[in-house]
């Protein structure tokens, strides 16, 4: 994010800031304090207003949920600093080696020259003390040589060293960017490149794949009768006992509040339902209780639509498909798997 507020506009957003920190009880981290800088100059009106709907829904504004606003609405523009922070240092690095290199490759040169030279005028030398003198140059010039080498390799070592943190830096981006802050599962954005890539696969080879969308049920009135961080504390557990009962390429994401995505590759309709029956069954065994209090609260359960790609269709549609059945479990009860319809098994592309 690019800030040019003047010295005034930028303090006063700063007192507002802390006070806010001070009143909702939160640290004074680098990240609370951006989320909040840009919340109340407003230069970022999709943050502003899921702050906003928060505090209008008399929500409590946590650790984590700054957390994952950060990582929702600022992380991105981070990472793009980051990335552009590595290319310059890569950049520099690269001018760095290729000057050290041109600066071995002149003295390299002249090195050879003079070892021509001498070789030339060896067999006409008849004066030992000539010969001492002129041997004398070529050990100077042979060491000044080694040094000149020897600093290349150590330049080399220190850009490789450079290159591999750098490749860290740039894995741990990645890997967070994909990501949810409040889960640790993949993220919104990482479920839409999967299913692209999942779908793109089994159209090249015409095998099936399915997907789950799930939602935990009457989530609001848990979050209105235990609390907003209780809630979190929900949404951790269900994402570990979702991704405990998934397997092999199998990916389980957060795909928004309440509600999970999870793709299974290679996997029909039926297998599809036998999946999210466990899976609904592995939550609705879990206990929930109150770290603060120690008291067992009520049971979670979720609901599932189910659905199986079909030829030729787009991964949206499937996703719609797969909510609509969704909603069909929450008619129906909830606390159950439905399954969607599926006119058409997906065939392999024909390719000309
Ligand atoms: P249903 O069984 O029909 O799904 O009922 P529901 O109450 O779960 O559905 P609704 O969509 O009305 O409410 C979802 C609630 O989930 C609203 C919001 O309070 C809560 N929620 C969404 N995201 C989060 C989150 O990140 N943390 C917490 N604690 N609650 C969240
Ligand atoms: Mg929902
Ligand atoms: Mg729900």
């Amino acid at each position: 994010m690019q800030y040019t507020h003047d010295l005034n506009q930028a303090n006063e957003y700063a007192q507002e800031v802390l006070a806010r920190l001070r009143q909702e009880g939160l640290a004074a981290t680098p990240d609370n304090y951006e989320l909040w800088y840009v919340y109340f100059s407003g230069q970022h009106p999709e943050l502003k207003r899921a702050i906003d709907v928060l505090v209008g829904a008399k929500h409590k504004i946590t650790e984590d949920r700054c957390k994952e606003m950060y990582q929702r609405f600022l992380s991105s523009s981070r990472d793009e600093e980051m990335l552009r922070r590595a290319g310059d240092q890569v950049h520099a690095t690269i001018k760095n080696v290729a000057g050290v290199v041109q600066n071995v490759k002149d003295a390299t040169s002249q090195y050879s020259g003079k070892l021509g030279g001498v070789s030339e005028k060896i067999n006409t030398i008849k004066d030992p003390n000539e010969l001492k003198g002129v041997l004398k140059n070529v050990i100077d010039d042979t060491r000044d040589m080694m040094t000149q080498n020897q600093k290349l390799e150590e330049q080399l070592s220190q850009s490789s060293h450079v290159m591999e943190q750098l490749q860290r830096d740039l894995e741990t981006v990645r890997r967070e960017a994909l990501t949810d802050g409040l889960t640790g599962i993949s993220n919104r954005k990482s479920f839409d490149a999967e299913m692209e890539r999942i779908d793109e696969e089994s159209k090249k080879t015409g095998g099936a794949y399915s997907l789950l969308m799930l939602d935990i049920d009457h989530f609001k009135s848990f979050n209105d009768n235990y609390g907003h961080q209780v809630g979190d504390q929900v949404l951790r557990l269900v994402a570990k006992t979702l991704t405990d009962g998934i397997k092999g390429r199998d990916v389980a994401a957060r795909y928004g509040g309440e509600e999970f995505g999870i793709i299974l590759p290679d996997t029909g309709l039926q297998a599809a339902v036998t999946v999210g029956n466990a899976l609904r069954k592995a939550v609705a065994s879990k206990d929930v209780v109150n770290r603060s209090t120690g008291e067992k609260l009520a049971r979670i359960t979720i609901s599932i639509g189910a659905a199986e790609a079909i030829s030729d269709e787009k991964t949206a549609d499937l996703i719609g498909r797969a909510d609509a059945a969704l909603y069909t479990a929450k008619h129906n009860g909830r606390n159950q798997v439905a399954a969607a319809p599926t006119p058409g098994k997906r065939q392999k592309k024909e390719t000309a």
